[in-house]
């Protein structure tokens, strides 16, 4: 199993019967209340399944999307995406194919096999290239596999103060890839599909609340933001004064990580499992173009010293099926910043809310694993049904 990511199986209790869920409120026939019949989360310990932990592959300064020369072999850089790998993939993926069209060879080893990896190696193949990718873990053993995989683009990406308006342009460039590609994929067998998800809290929204980064919004453009409601007391079934209803795309890691597994291997791309300790064996390589997708490994493979974990948790309950919105904030305290969240999927309830940076373990953080399904417990208990 690869160091970085690690499963646990937690015990498992009986599986209850679904709620089904009316919502006690008043609402206006012209303008019926969308939120009648949320179902609400069963958060009891006995429909925990497993506690699965991610390491994120942290940049204060963003992501890396550059060339490289190592003697003949020209090496492109595609790393480093924080907490928003799944969200902006496939747009660093282009840029870094393109960059690729500026070599003579059109075939091309792509160094791992995350979500990074595998779109950068279908955005390859479709620009005509032969790829093989060179990896020590696929999936279902990478850090993607461990995401929430909300579309969270600035999440954990970059430190304000490092941007450079060079890197925006990138940036921005992905993010505008990523978000038409993602659409293209919903409904497809891929796991990708659009969610209503609601922002909660007892203080007043600002004007962007319900962004999970505001402090980052500028960095994103208005357009590549579905818009936002918000419910304030006696609008929804929450028991927080405010929610902050919005649609978001919503990606099932396991389903979408084994689809892009399908689509490379089918459109004629080899996997080999294979580990690489310095820059002089991707040289040895018989590919004189190189793309490095190894996240998080890029701290010991390229000596990236920038590169810091920010490690998350998810603990998953027994699927509801009748659970068809996800969750942000809610009552209790954070663990290093970042809000409770419940995300549902075909394969669990997942429930996250940690985002501890420079800690390498692959245990389970027990007391977060503790707080954060008790705290969806109370806020699931106390929600209107
Ligand atoms: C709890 C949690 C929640 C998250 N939520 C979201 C979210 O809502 N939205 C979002 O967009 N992102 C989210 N993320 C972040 C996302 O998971 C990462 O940004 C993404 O997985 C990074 O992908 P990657 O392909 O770079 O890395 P990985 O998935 O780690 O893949 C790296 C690949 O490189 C290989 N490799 C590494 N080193 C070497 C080496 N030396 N030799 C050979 N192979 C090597 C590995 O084996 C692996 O195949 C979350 C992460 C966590 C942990």
């Amino acid at each position: 199993m690869n160091r970085r990511t690690m499963l646990k199986i937690g015990g498992m209790g009986l599986i209850g019967s679904g709620l089904g869920a009316c919502s006690g409120h008043s609402w206006s026939v012209d303008r019926p209340m969308p939120e009648l019949g949320l179902a609400p989360v069963r958060a009891d310990w006995d429909r925990v399944i497993r506690t699965t932990v991610g390491l994120r592959p942290h940049r204060p300064s963003g992501f890396v999307l550059h060339a490289e020369r190592f003697g003949e072999t020209t090496v492109i850089h595609n790393y480093g995406h924080g907490g928003a790998g799944m969200s902006i993939s496939w747009g660093t993926g282009q840029l870094a194919a393109e960059m690729a069209l500026d070599h003579d060879s059109r075939a091309a080893a792509v160094i791992g096999c995350g979500v990074v990896g595998l779109t950068c190696a279908r955005q390859l193949q479709r620009r005509g290239f032969d790829v093989a990718i060179y990896a020590m873990t696929v999936p279902p053993n990478t850090t993607s596999n461990m995401s929430l995989a909300g579309f969270t683009p600035t999440s954990g990406l970059v430190s304000g103060d490092r941007r450079t308006p060079a890197w925006d342009a990138q940036f921005r460039e992905a993010v505008e890839i990523s978000y038409r590609q993602l659409q293209l994929l919903v409904g497809r067998g891929y796991g990708v599909s659009w969610i209503r998800s609601y922002a909660l809290s007892d203080n007043e929204p600002r004007a962007r609340q319900g962004s999970r980064v505001p402090e980052r919004a500028p960095l994103l453009p208005d357009h590549l933001r579905t818009g936002s409601t918000r419910l304030g007391p006696g609008e929804h079934p929450f028991p927080t004064r405010y929610a902050t209803r919005r649609t978001e795309m919503r990606i099932e890691p396991t389903i979408y990580l084994a689809a892009l597994v399908r689509d490379f291997v089918g459109f004629g791309g080899r996997i080999a499992i294979r580990s690489f300790a310095e820059p002089r064996e991707l040289v040895a390589l018989e590919e004189s173009l190189v793309v490095n997708c190894t996240g998080l490994g890029a701290r010991d493979l390229f000596g990236d010293r920038e590169l810091v974990p920010v490690k998350g948790q998810l603990t998953v309950l027994v699927p509801q099926p009748e659970v068809d919105y996800g969750t942000f904030g809610g009552p209790g305290p954070s663990v290093g910043g970042l809000g409770i969240h419940m995300q549902p999927r075909s394969d669990g309830i997942a429930l996250g809310g940690t985002a501890e940076r420079g800690e390498w373990s692959l245990e389970p953080n027990r007391e977060a694993m503790e707080r954060i399904v008790n705290a969806h417990r109370t806020l699931f208990a106390a929600m209107q049904s």
